[in-house]
């Protein structure tokens, strides 16, 4: 159980993260720290150095003034003062015999590095060499340099105040170094909780959206950075998804429907005849309402799966010209019975030919649906206008204009949608379809079709299509 939160703990992001940032952030220090100390180093080695050349010129004074015999007694002097353990005085021949020494028995007989005289020599400047003294622990810091005629002086120092400080910047650095890994870790793993706590809030509403409830919605705060950016994302496209599951169920609802209802009168049509019936002419009845029944099916399906290949892409369309204005007027003369039988006033404005590149009977099906509608939805004596005339931003324009019931304005955006009906024409023969082929008809030609109603006024739908339509057909 603890393994197991363990391993889930260090595949987590936040944890990851935290390992970054403190790894980071402590190389960082480490460096930062690193560089100080070797120029704290370099800083104390100068000021010794500065210290040794200076005593070495005080030693040169000395000899100009005092002659050899004066530097002796000094040196003496010093030595003593500063202790013996501090201090190593020697002084030596331009060959490296050496003249006098100070007391040696703490810097365990240092000898001469005539490596370091025949420098001196050659280059004239003062050469200097640290040399540890194993048993103690302790260095010494050397200089050797020329205080006079053929005088050469050896001239040390210890450096245990130095080591001492060098010992003590260690020991702050380890602890510092300790406190600051513990620190970015902290910090490091408070940071990526916080970055990170927006994503959990968008995996939580996933498990439960993944559960089956289909109305949550990942928080948003106020702060708009990422994390509430991939969750406006992330709701936005819940939404989709939902509006589409909803149109899916509600579409599958009206299939349902419309293919029960006939099914159910044809059923219960051959029930009655086959209870009550005896006559022939019965079964001959029941056997045309069957074959009309099932030929208002087959065309309902058949429409269904038209609509589904145009929008999709996939139906073949016979690109050819086609004149929109003489396939209007020959509509409206196919519809002049219909319109007689409700008394409606027929008309179509459509002189001027109109032509486009396009699939004519497709087209015929477009028209046909809008201008049966039209009828349709017109109330007894009405009028029903269908015009034909070129597109004010080019390509051709046609119209369908009644004064029948009209649409409400929340219908007129779902209209176009598959078995969509509104309330008022559900008494009316119809399968909702007519419109969603007349939209993939014209989109299939890269047109569209708009329309403006007021209810008890009337409806003018627009269709437009443009010339090229068989090039955006062949893309
Ligand atoms: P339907 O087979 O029901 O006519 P459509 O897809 O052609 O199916 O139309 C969908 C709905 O739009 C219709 O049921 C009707 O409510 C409304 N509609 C379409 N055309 C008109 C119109 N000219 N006037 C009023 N309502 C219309």
């Amino acid at each position: 159980m603890f393994l197991k939160q363990l391993n889930r703990l260090r595949r987590s992001l936040a944890f990851r993260l935290t390992l970054w940032y403190a790894g980071i952030f402590s190389i960082s220090a480490f460096l930062a720290f690193f560089f100080f100390y070797f120029l704290v180093i370099d800083v104390l080695r100068s000021q010794v150095d500065e210290d040794l050349n200076r005593q070495l010129r005080a030693f040169a004074g000395i000899m100009q003034v005092d002659g050899l015999e004066g530097v002796r007694r000094i040196a003496l002097q010093e030595t003593q003062a500063g202790g013996e353990a501090a201090r190593l005085i020697r002084l030596l021949s331009r060959f490296g015999t050496e003249f006098s020494v100070s007391d040696q028995t703490y810097w365990r007989n240092i000898g001469v590095d005539s490596e370091a005289i025949r420098r001196l020599l050659t280059e004239g400047q003062p050469v200097f060499e640290t040399i540890g003294i194993p048993d103690t622990g302790d260095s010494l810091r050397i200089i050797y340099g020329s205080i006079g005629p053929g005088i050469i002086m050896q001239l040390g120092q210890s450096l245990a105040p130095q080591m001492r400080l060098i010992q003590a910047f260690q020991r702050l650095f380890f602890f510092t170094m300790a406190a600051v890994i513990g620190l970015a870790a902290i910090i490091g793993w408070f940071l990526a909780r916080r970055a990170l706590s927006g994503v959990g809030d968008i995996a939580r509403t996933a498990r439960r959206i993944t559960q089956g409830d289909l109305a949550v919605r990942a928080p948003v705060s106020r702060r708009g950075d990422e994390i509430d950016q991939l969750a406006g994302n992330i709701n936005q496209m819940l939404d989709r998804i939902l509006e589409l599951i909803t149109g899916i169920r509600e579409m599958s609802d009206n299939i349902a429907h419309d293919l029960k209802s006939p099914i159910t009168r044809i059923r219960g049509l051959a029930e009655v005849t086959l209870t009550t019936s005896e006559q022939v002419a019965d079964y001959e009845q029941m056997g045309a309402s069957t074959i009309e029944e099932c030929d208002r099916l087959l065309d309902m399906i058949n429409t269904m799966l038209v609509i589904s290949r145009t929008e999709a892409g996939v139906q073949e369309l016979a690109w050819q010209s086609v004149d929109m204005a003489a396939l209007a007027r020959d509509a409206v003369h196919l519809f002049e019975t219909t319109a007689r039988d409700k008394a409606i006033q027929l008309s179509v404005a459509a002189n001027e030919p109109q032509h486009i590149h396009g699939d004519a009977p497709m087209l015929q099906r477009m028209v046909a649906n809008l201008l049966d509608n039209a009828i349709r939805y017109s109330a007894q004596g009405g009028k029903v206008r269908v015009g034909v005339q070129a597109g004010s931003a080019g390509g051709v324009e046609v119209t369908f204009q009644d004064n029948g019931i009209g649409i409400q304005a929340e219908d007129t955006a779902r209209i176009f949608e598959r078995f969509y009906r509104c309330d008022p024409s559900r008494s009316q023969t119809g399968t909702g379809l007519g419109l969603s082929l007349a939209q993939a008809v014209a989109r299939a030609h890269g047109g569209s079709i708009t329309v403006r109603s007021e209810p008890g006024q009337g409806s003018t739908f627009r269709v437009i299509l443009p010339f090229n339509a068989d090039k955006i057909g062949e893309k």
